[in-house]
């Protein structure tokens, strides 16, 4: 079989999907805004939005066409094999790795530029960026060291694996992988100090009513803690990590300047919601079945050797075994398997809010949500069919229609 040919064509309409996207999300910027989110741009923010919105969404069509063009002209003449043949590495496993660092190598060539001129540039002319140049280049240095180490050693792991188990690999693989990311979350609090300084909420009216929250709902938390989130970008957030006495919320420290104090205990009351439904935990649930479809892919890749000599190796390599699982496989399926999650997810968001409104909230809410919006200059009028296929959260609009509204978030396909 050409399998070839396939991934050709498996690319090719991949890449004329994700352009549908993309023109969708162009187009958006001439979209009517709603009515109830009429109020979050004033008329010189709203023009200044629209060009900072023009200006992200053509950078990141020009980031899709370039990616499109090395996926064909690493995949047409055989390009990673000739590295392995010119290289002509010790053995399997250094085989891999050498197709894994050439591939980290093209990726940077594309994605440093495009960052740069996205977080420095773009971000930079609308006042969002408060990232430094070296803030810049050690985040990007860390991140590829962290990439590197990750898939590098996952794919030694699987060559192992492989060769000792035969297709035991799949389930032992899986429940491996799984336990190494229950593990990230568990230390990601640890982690993140990597990226970022947290210090305790101070003392004072907020962290009472935080805590008041807290204790009314029987909720058990290690500590509230601000983060330097201004280090990089102006935007604001927060979230809850780590489980049991390490369960801790963090807010970035511009929530705490952006907002007031009703719509801080908002967004907390919001996270606690999620927190409260375990979305989380069942985010992660979720995970575990697309993890599972990604390693039967892997072993199926694995298990062709024809697919290698289609590309001009002279046997099986498991590093682009992995640039195909990722390219070819993932990326054409990612609209089928986002689906779902991204339904679920936008359910989880709805109910997180109901949470913030039976706290008395609702009103509070729907300010920091518009504030959030205007802050970050959020799109307000998204392409429908864009937000079912690639929204994790409803638009700022159907969010605040379901928080006006009276009755209680019910699963799914609510508008
Ligand atoms: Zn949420």
């Amino acid at each position: 079989m050409n399998y070839k040919l396939i991934a050709v064509i498996m690319v090719t309409l991949t890449f004329f999907f994700q352009t549908f996207i993309k023109w969708l999300e162009m187009k958006s910027a001439a979209g009517k805004i709603p009515e109830n989110v009429a109020d979050v741009y004033d008329g010189p923010s709203y023009q200044k939005w629209l060009r900072y919105y023009k200006e992200t969404t053509r950078l990141a069509f020009v980031r899709h066409l370039l990616s499109y063009l090395a996926v064909y002209l690493i995949l047409g003449p055989d390009v990673y094999a000739w590295i392995v043949y010119w290289l002509s590495p010790a053995n399997e496993y250094l085989t891999a790795l050498t197709v894994i660092g050439a591939n980290m190598i093209v990726g940077l060539l594309l994605s440093v530029p495009c960052d740069y001129v996205g977080t420095m540039v773009v971000e930079q002319k609308y006042g969002f960026n408060k990232t430094t140049k070296k803030t810049f280049i050690l985040d990007q240095i860390k991140s590829t060291l962290i990439t590197l180490v990750m898939m590098g050693g996952l794919c030694c792991l699987f060559i192992w694996l492989h060769k000792m188990l035969g297709n035991w690999l799949i389930p032992v693989f899986t429940g491996i992988v799984f336990l190494m990311m229950l593990l990230l979350l568990i230390l990601y609090p640890v982690l993140s100090r990597a990226f970022n300084k947290f210090e305790p909420l101070p003392e004072g009216e907020l962290r009472e009513r935080l805590c008041r929250l807290l204790n009314e709902n029987n909720c058990t938390v290690g500590e509230i803690k601000v983060m330097d989130g201004s280090r990089r970008s102006t935007r604001a957030n927060a979230y809850f990590s780590g489980f049991g006495r390490t369960k801790t919320i963090v807010l970035y420290d511009t929530l705490l300047e952006q907002m007031s104090s009703d719509e801080i205990v908002a967004v907390f009351a919001h996270e606690m919601g999620h927190n409260k439904h375990k979305d989380n935990l069942k985010v992660q649930g979720l995970s575990l079945i697309n993890l599972l479809v990604m390693v039967l892919l892997a072993w199926a890749l694995v298990s062709v050797p024809e697919i290698y000599s289609c590309f001009g190796f002279d046997r099986i390599n498991y590093g682009f075994a992995l640039y195909l699982l990722q390219t070819v496989c993932l990326s054409f399926l990612t609209p089928f398997l986002g689906l779902p999650v991204a339904a679920l997810s936008r359910h989880f968001e709805y109910r997180a809010d109901h949470f913030a409104k039976e706290q008395g909230l609702g009103g509070a809410m729907v300010s920091a949500l518009k504030a959030v919006a205007r802050n970050s200059f959020m799109c307000l009028s998204p392409h429908p069919l864009v937000v079912k296929l690639t929204y994790g959260h409803p638009t700022v609009s159907q969010r605040i229609a379901a928080l006006e509204a009276d009755e209680e978030p019910k699963g799914f396909g609510r508008k």
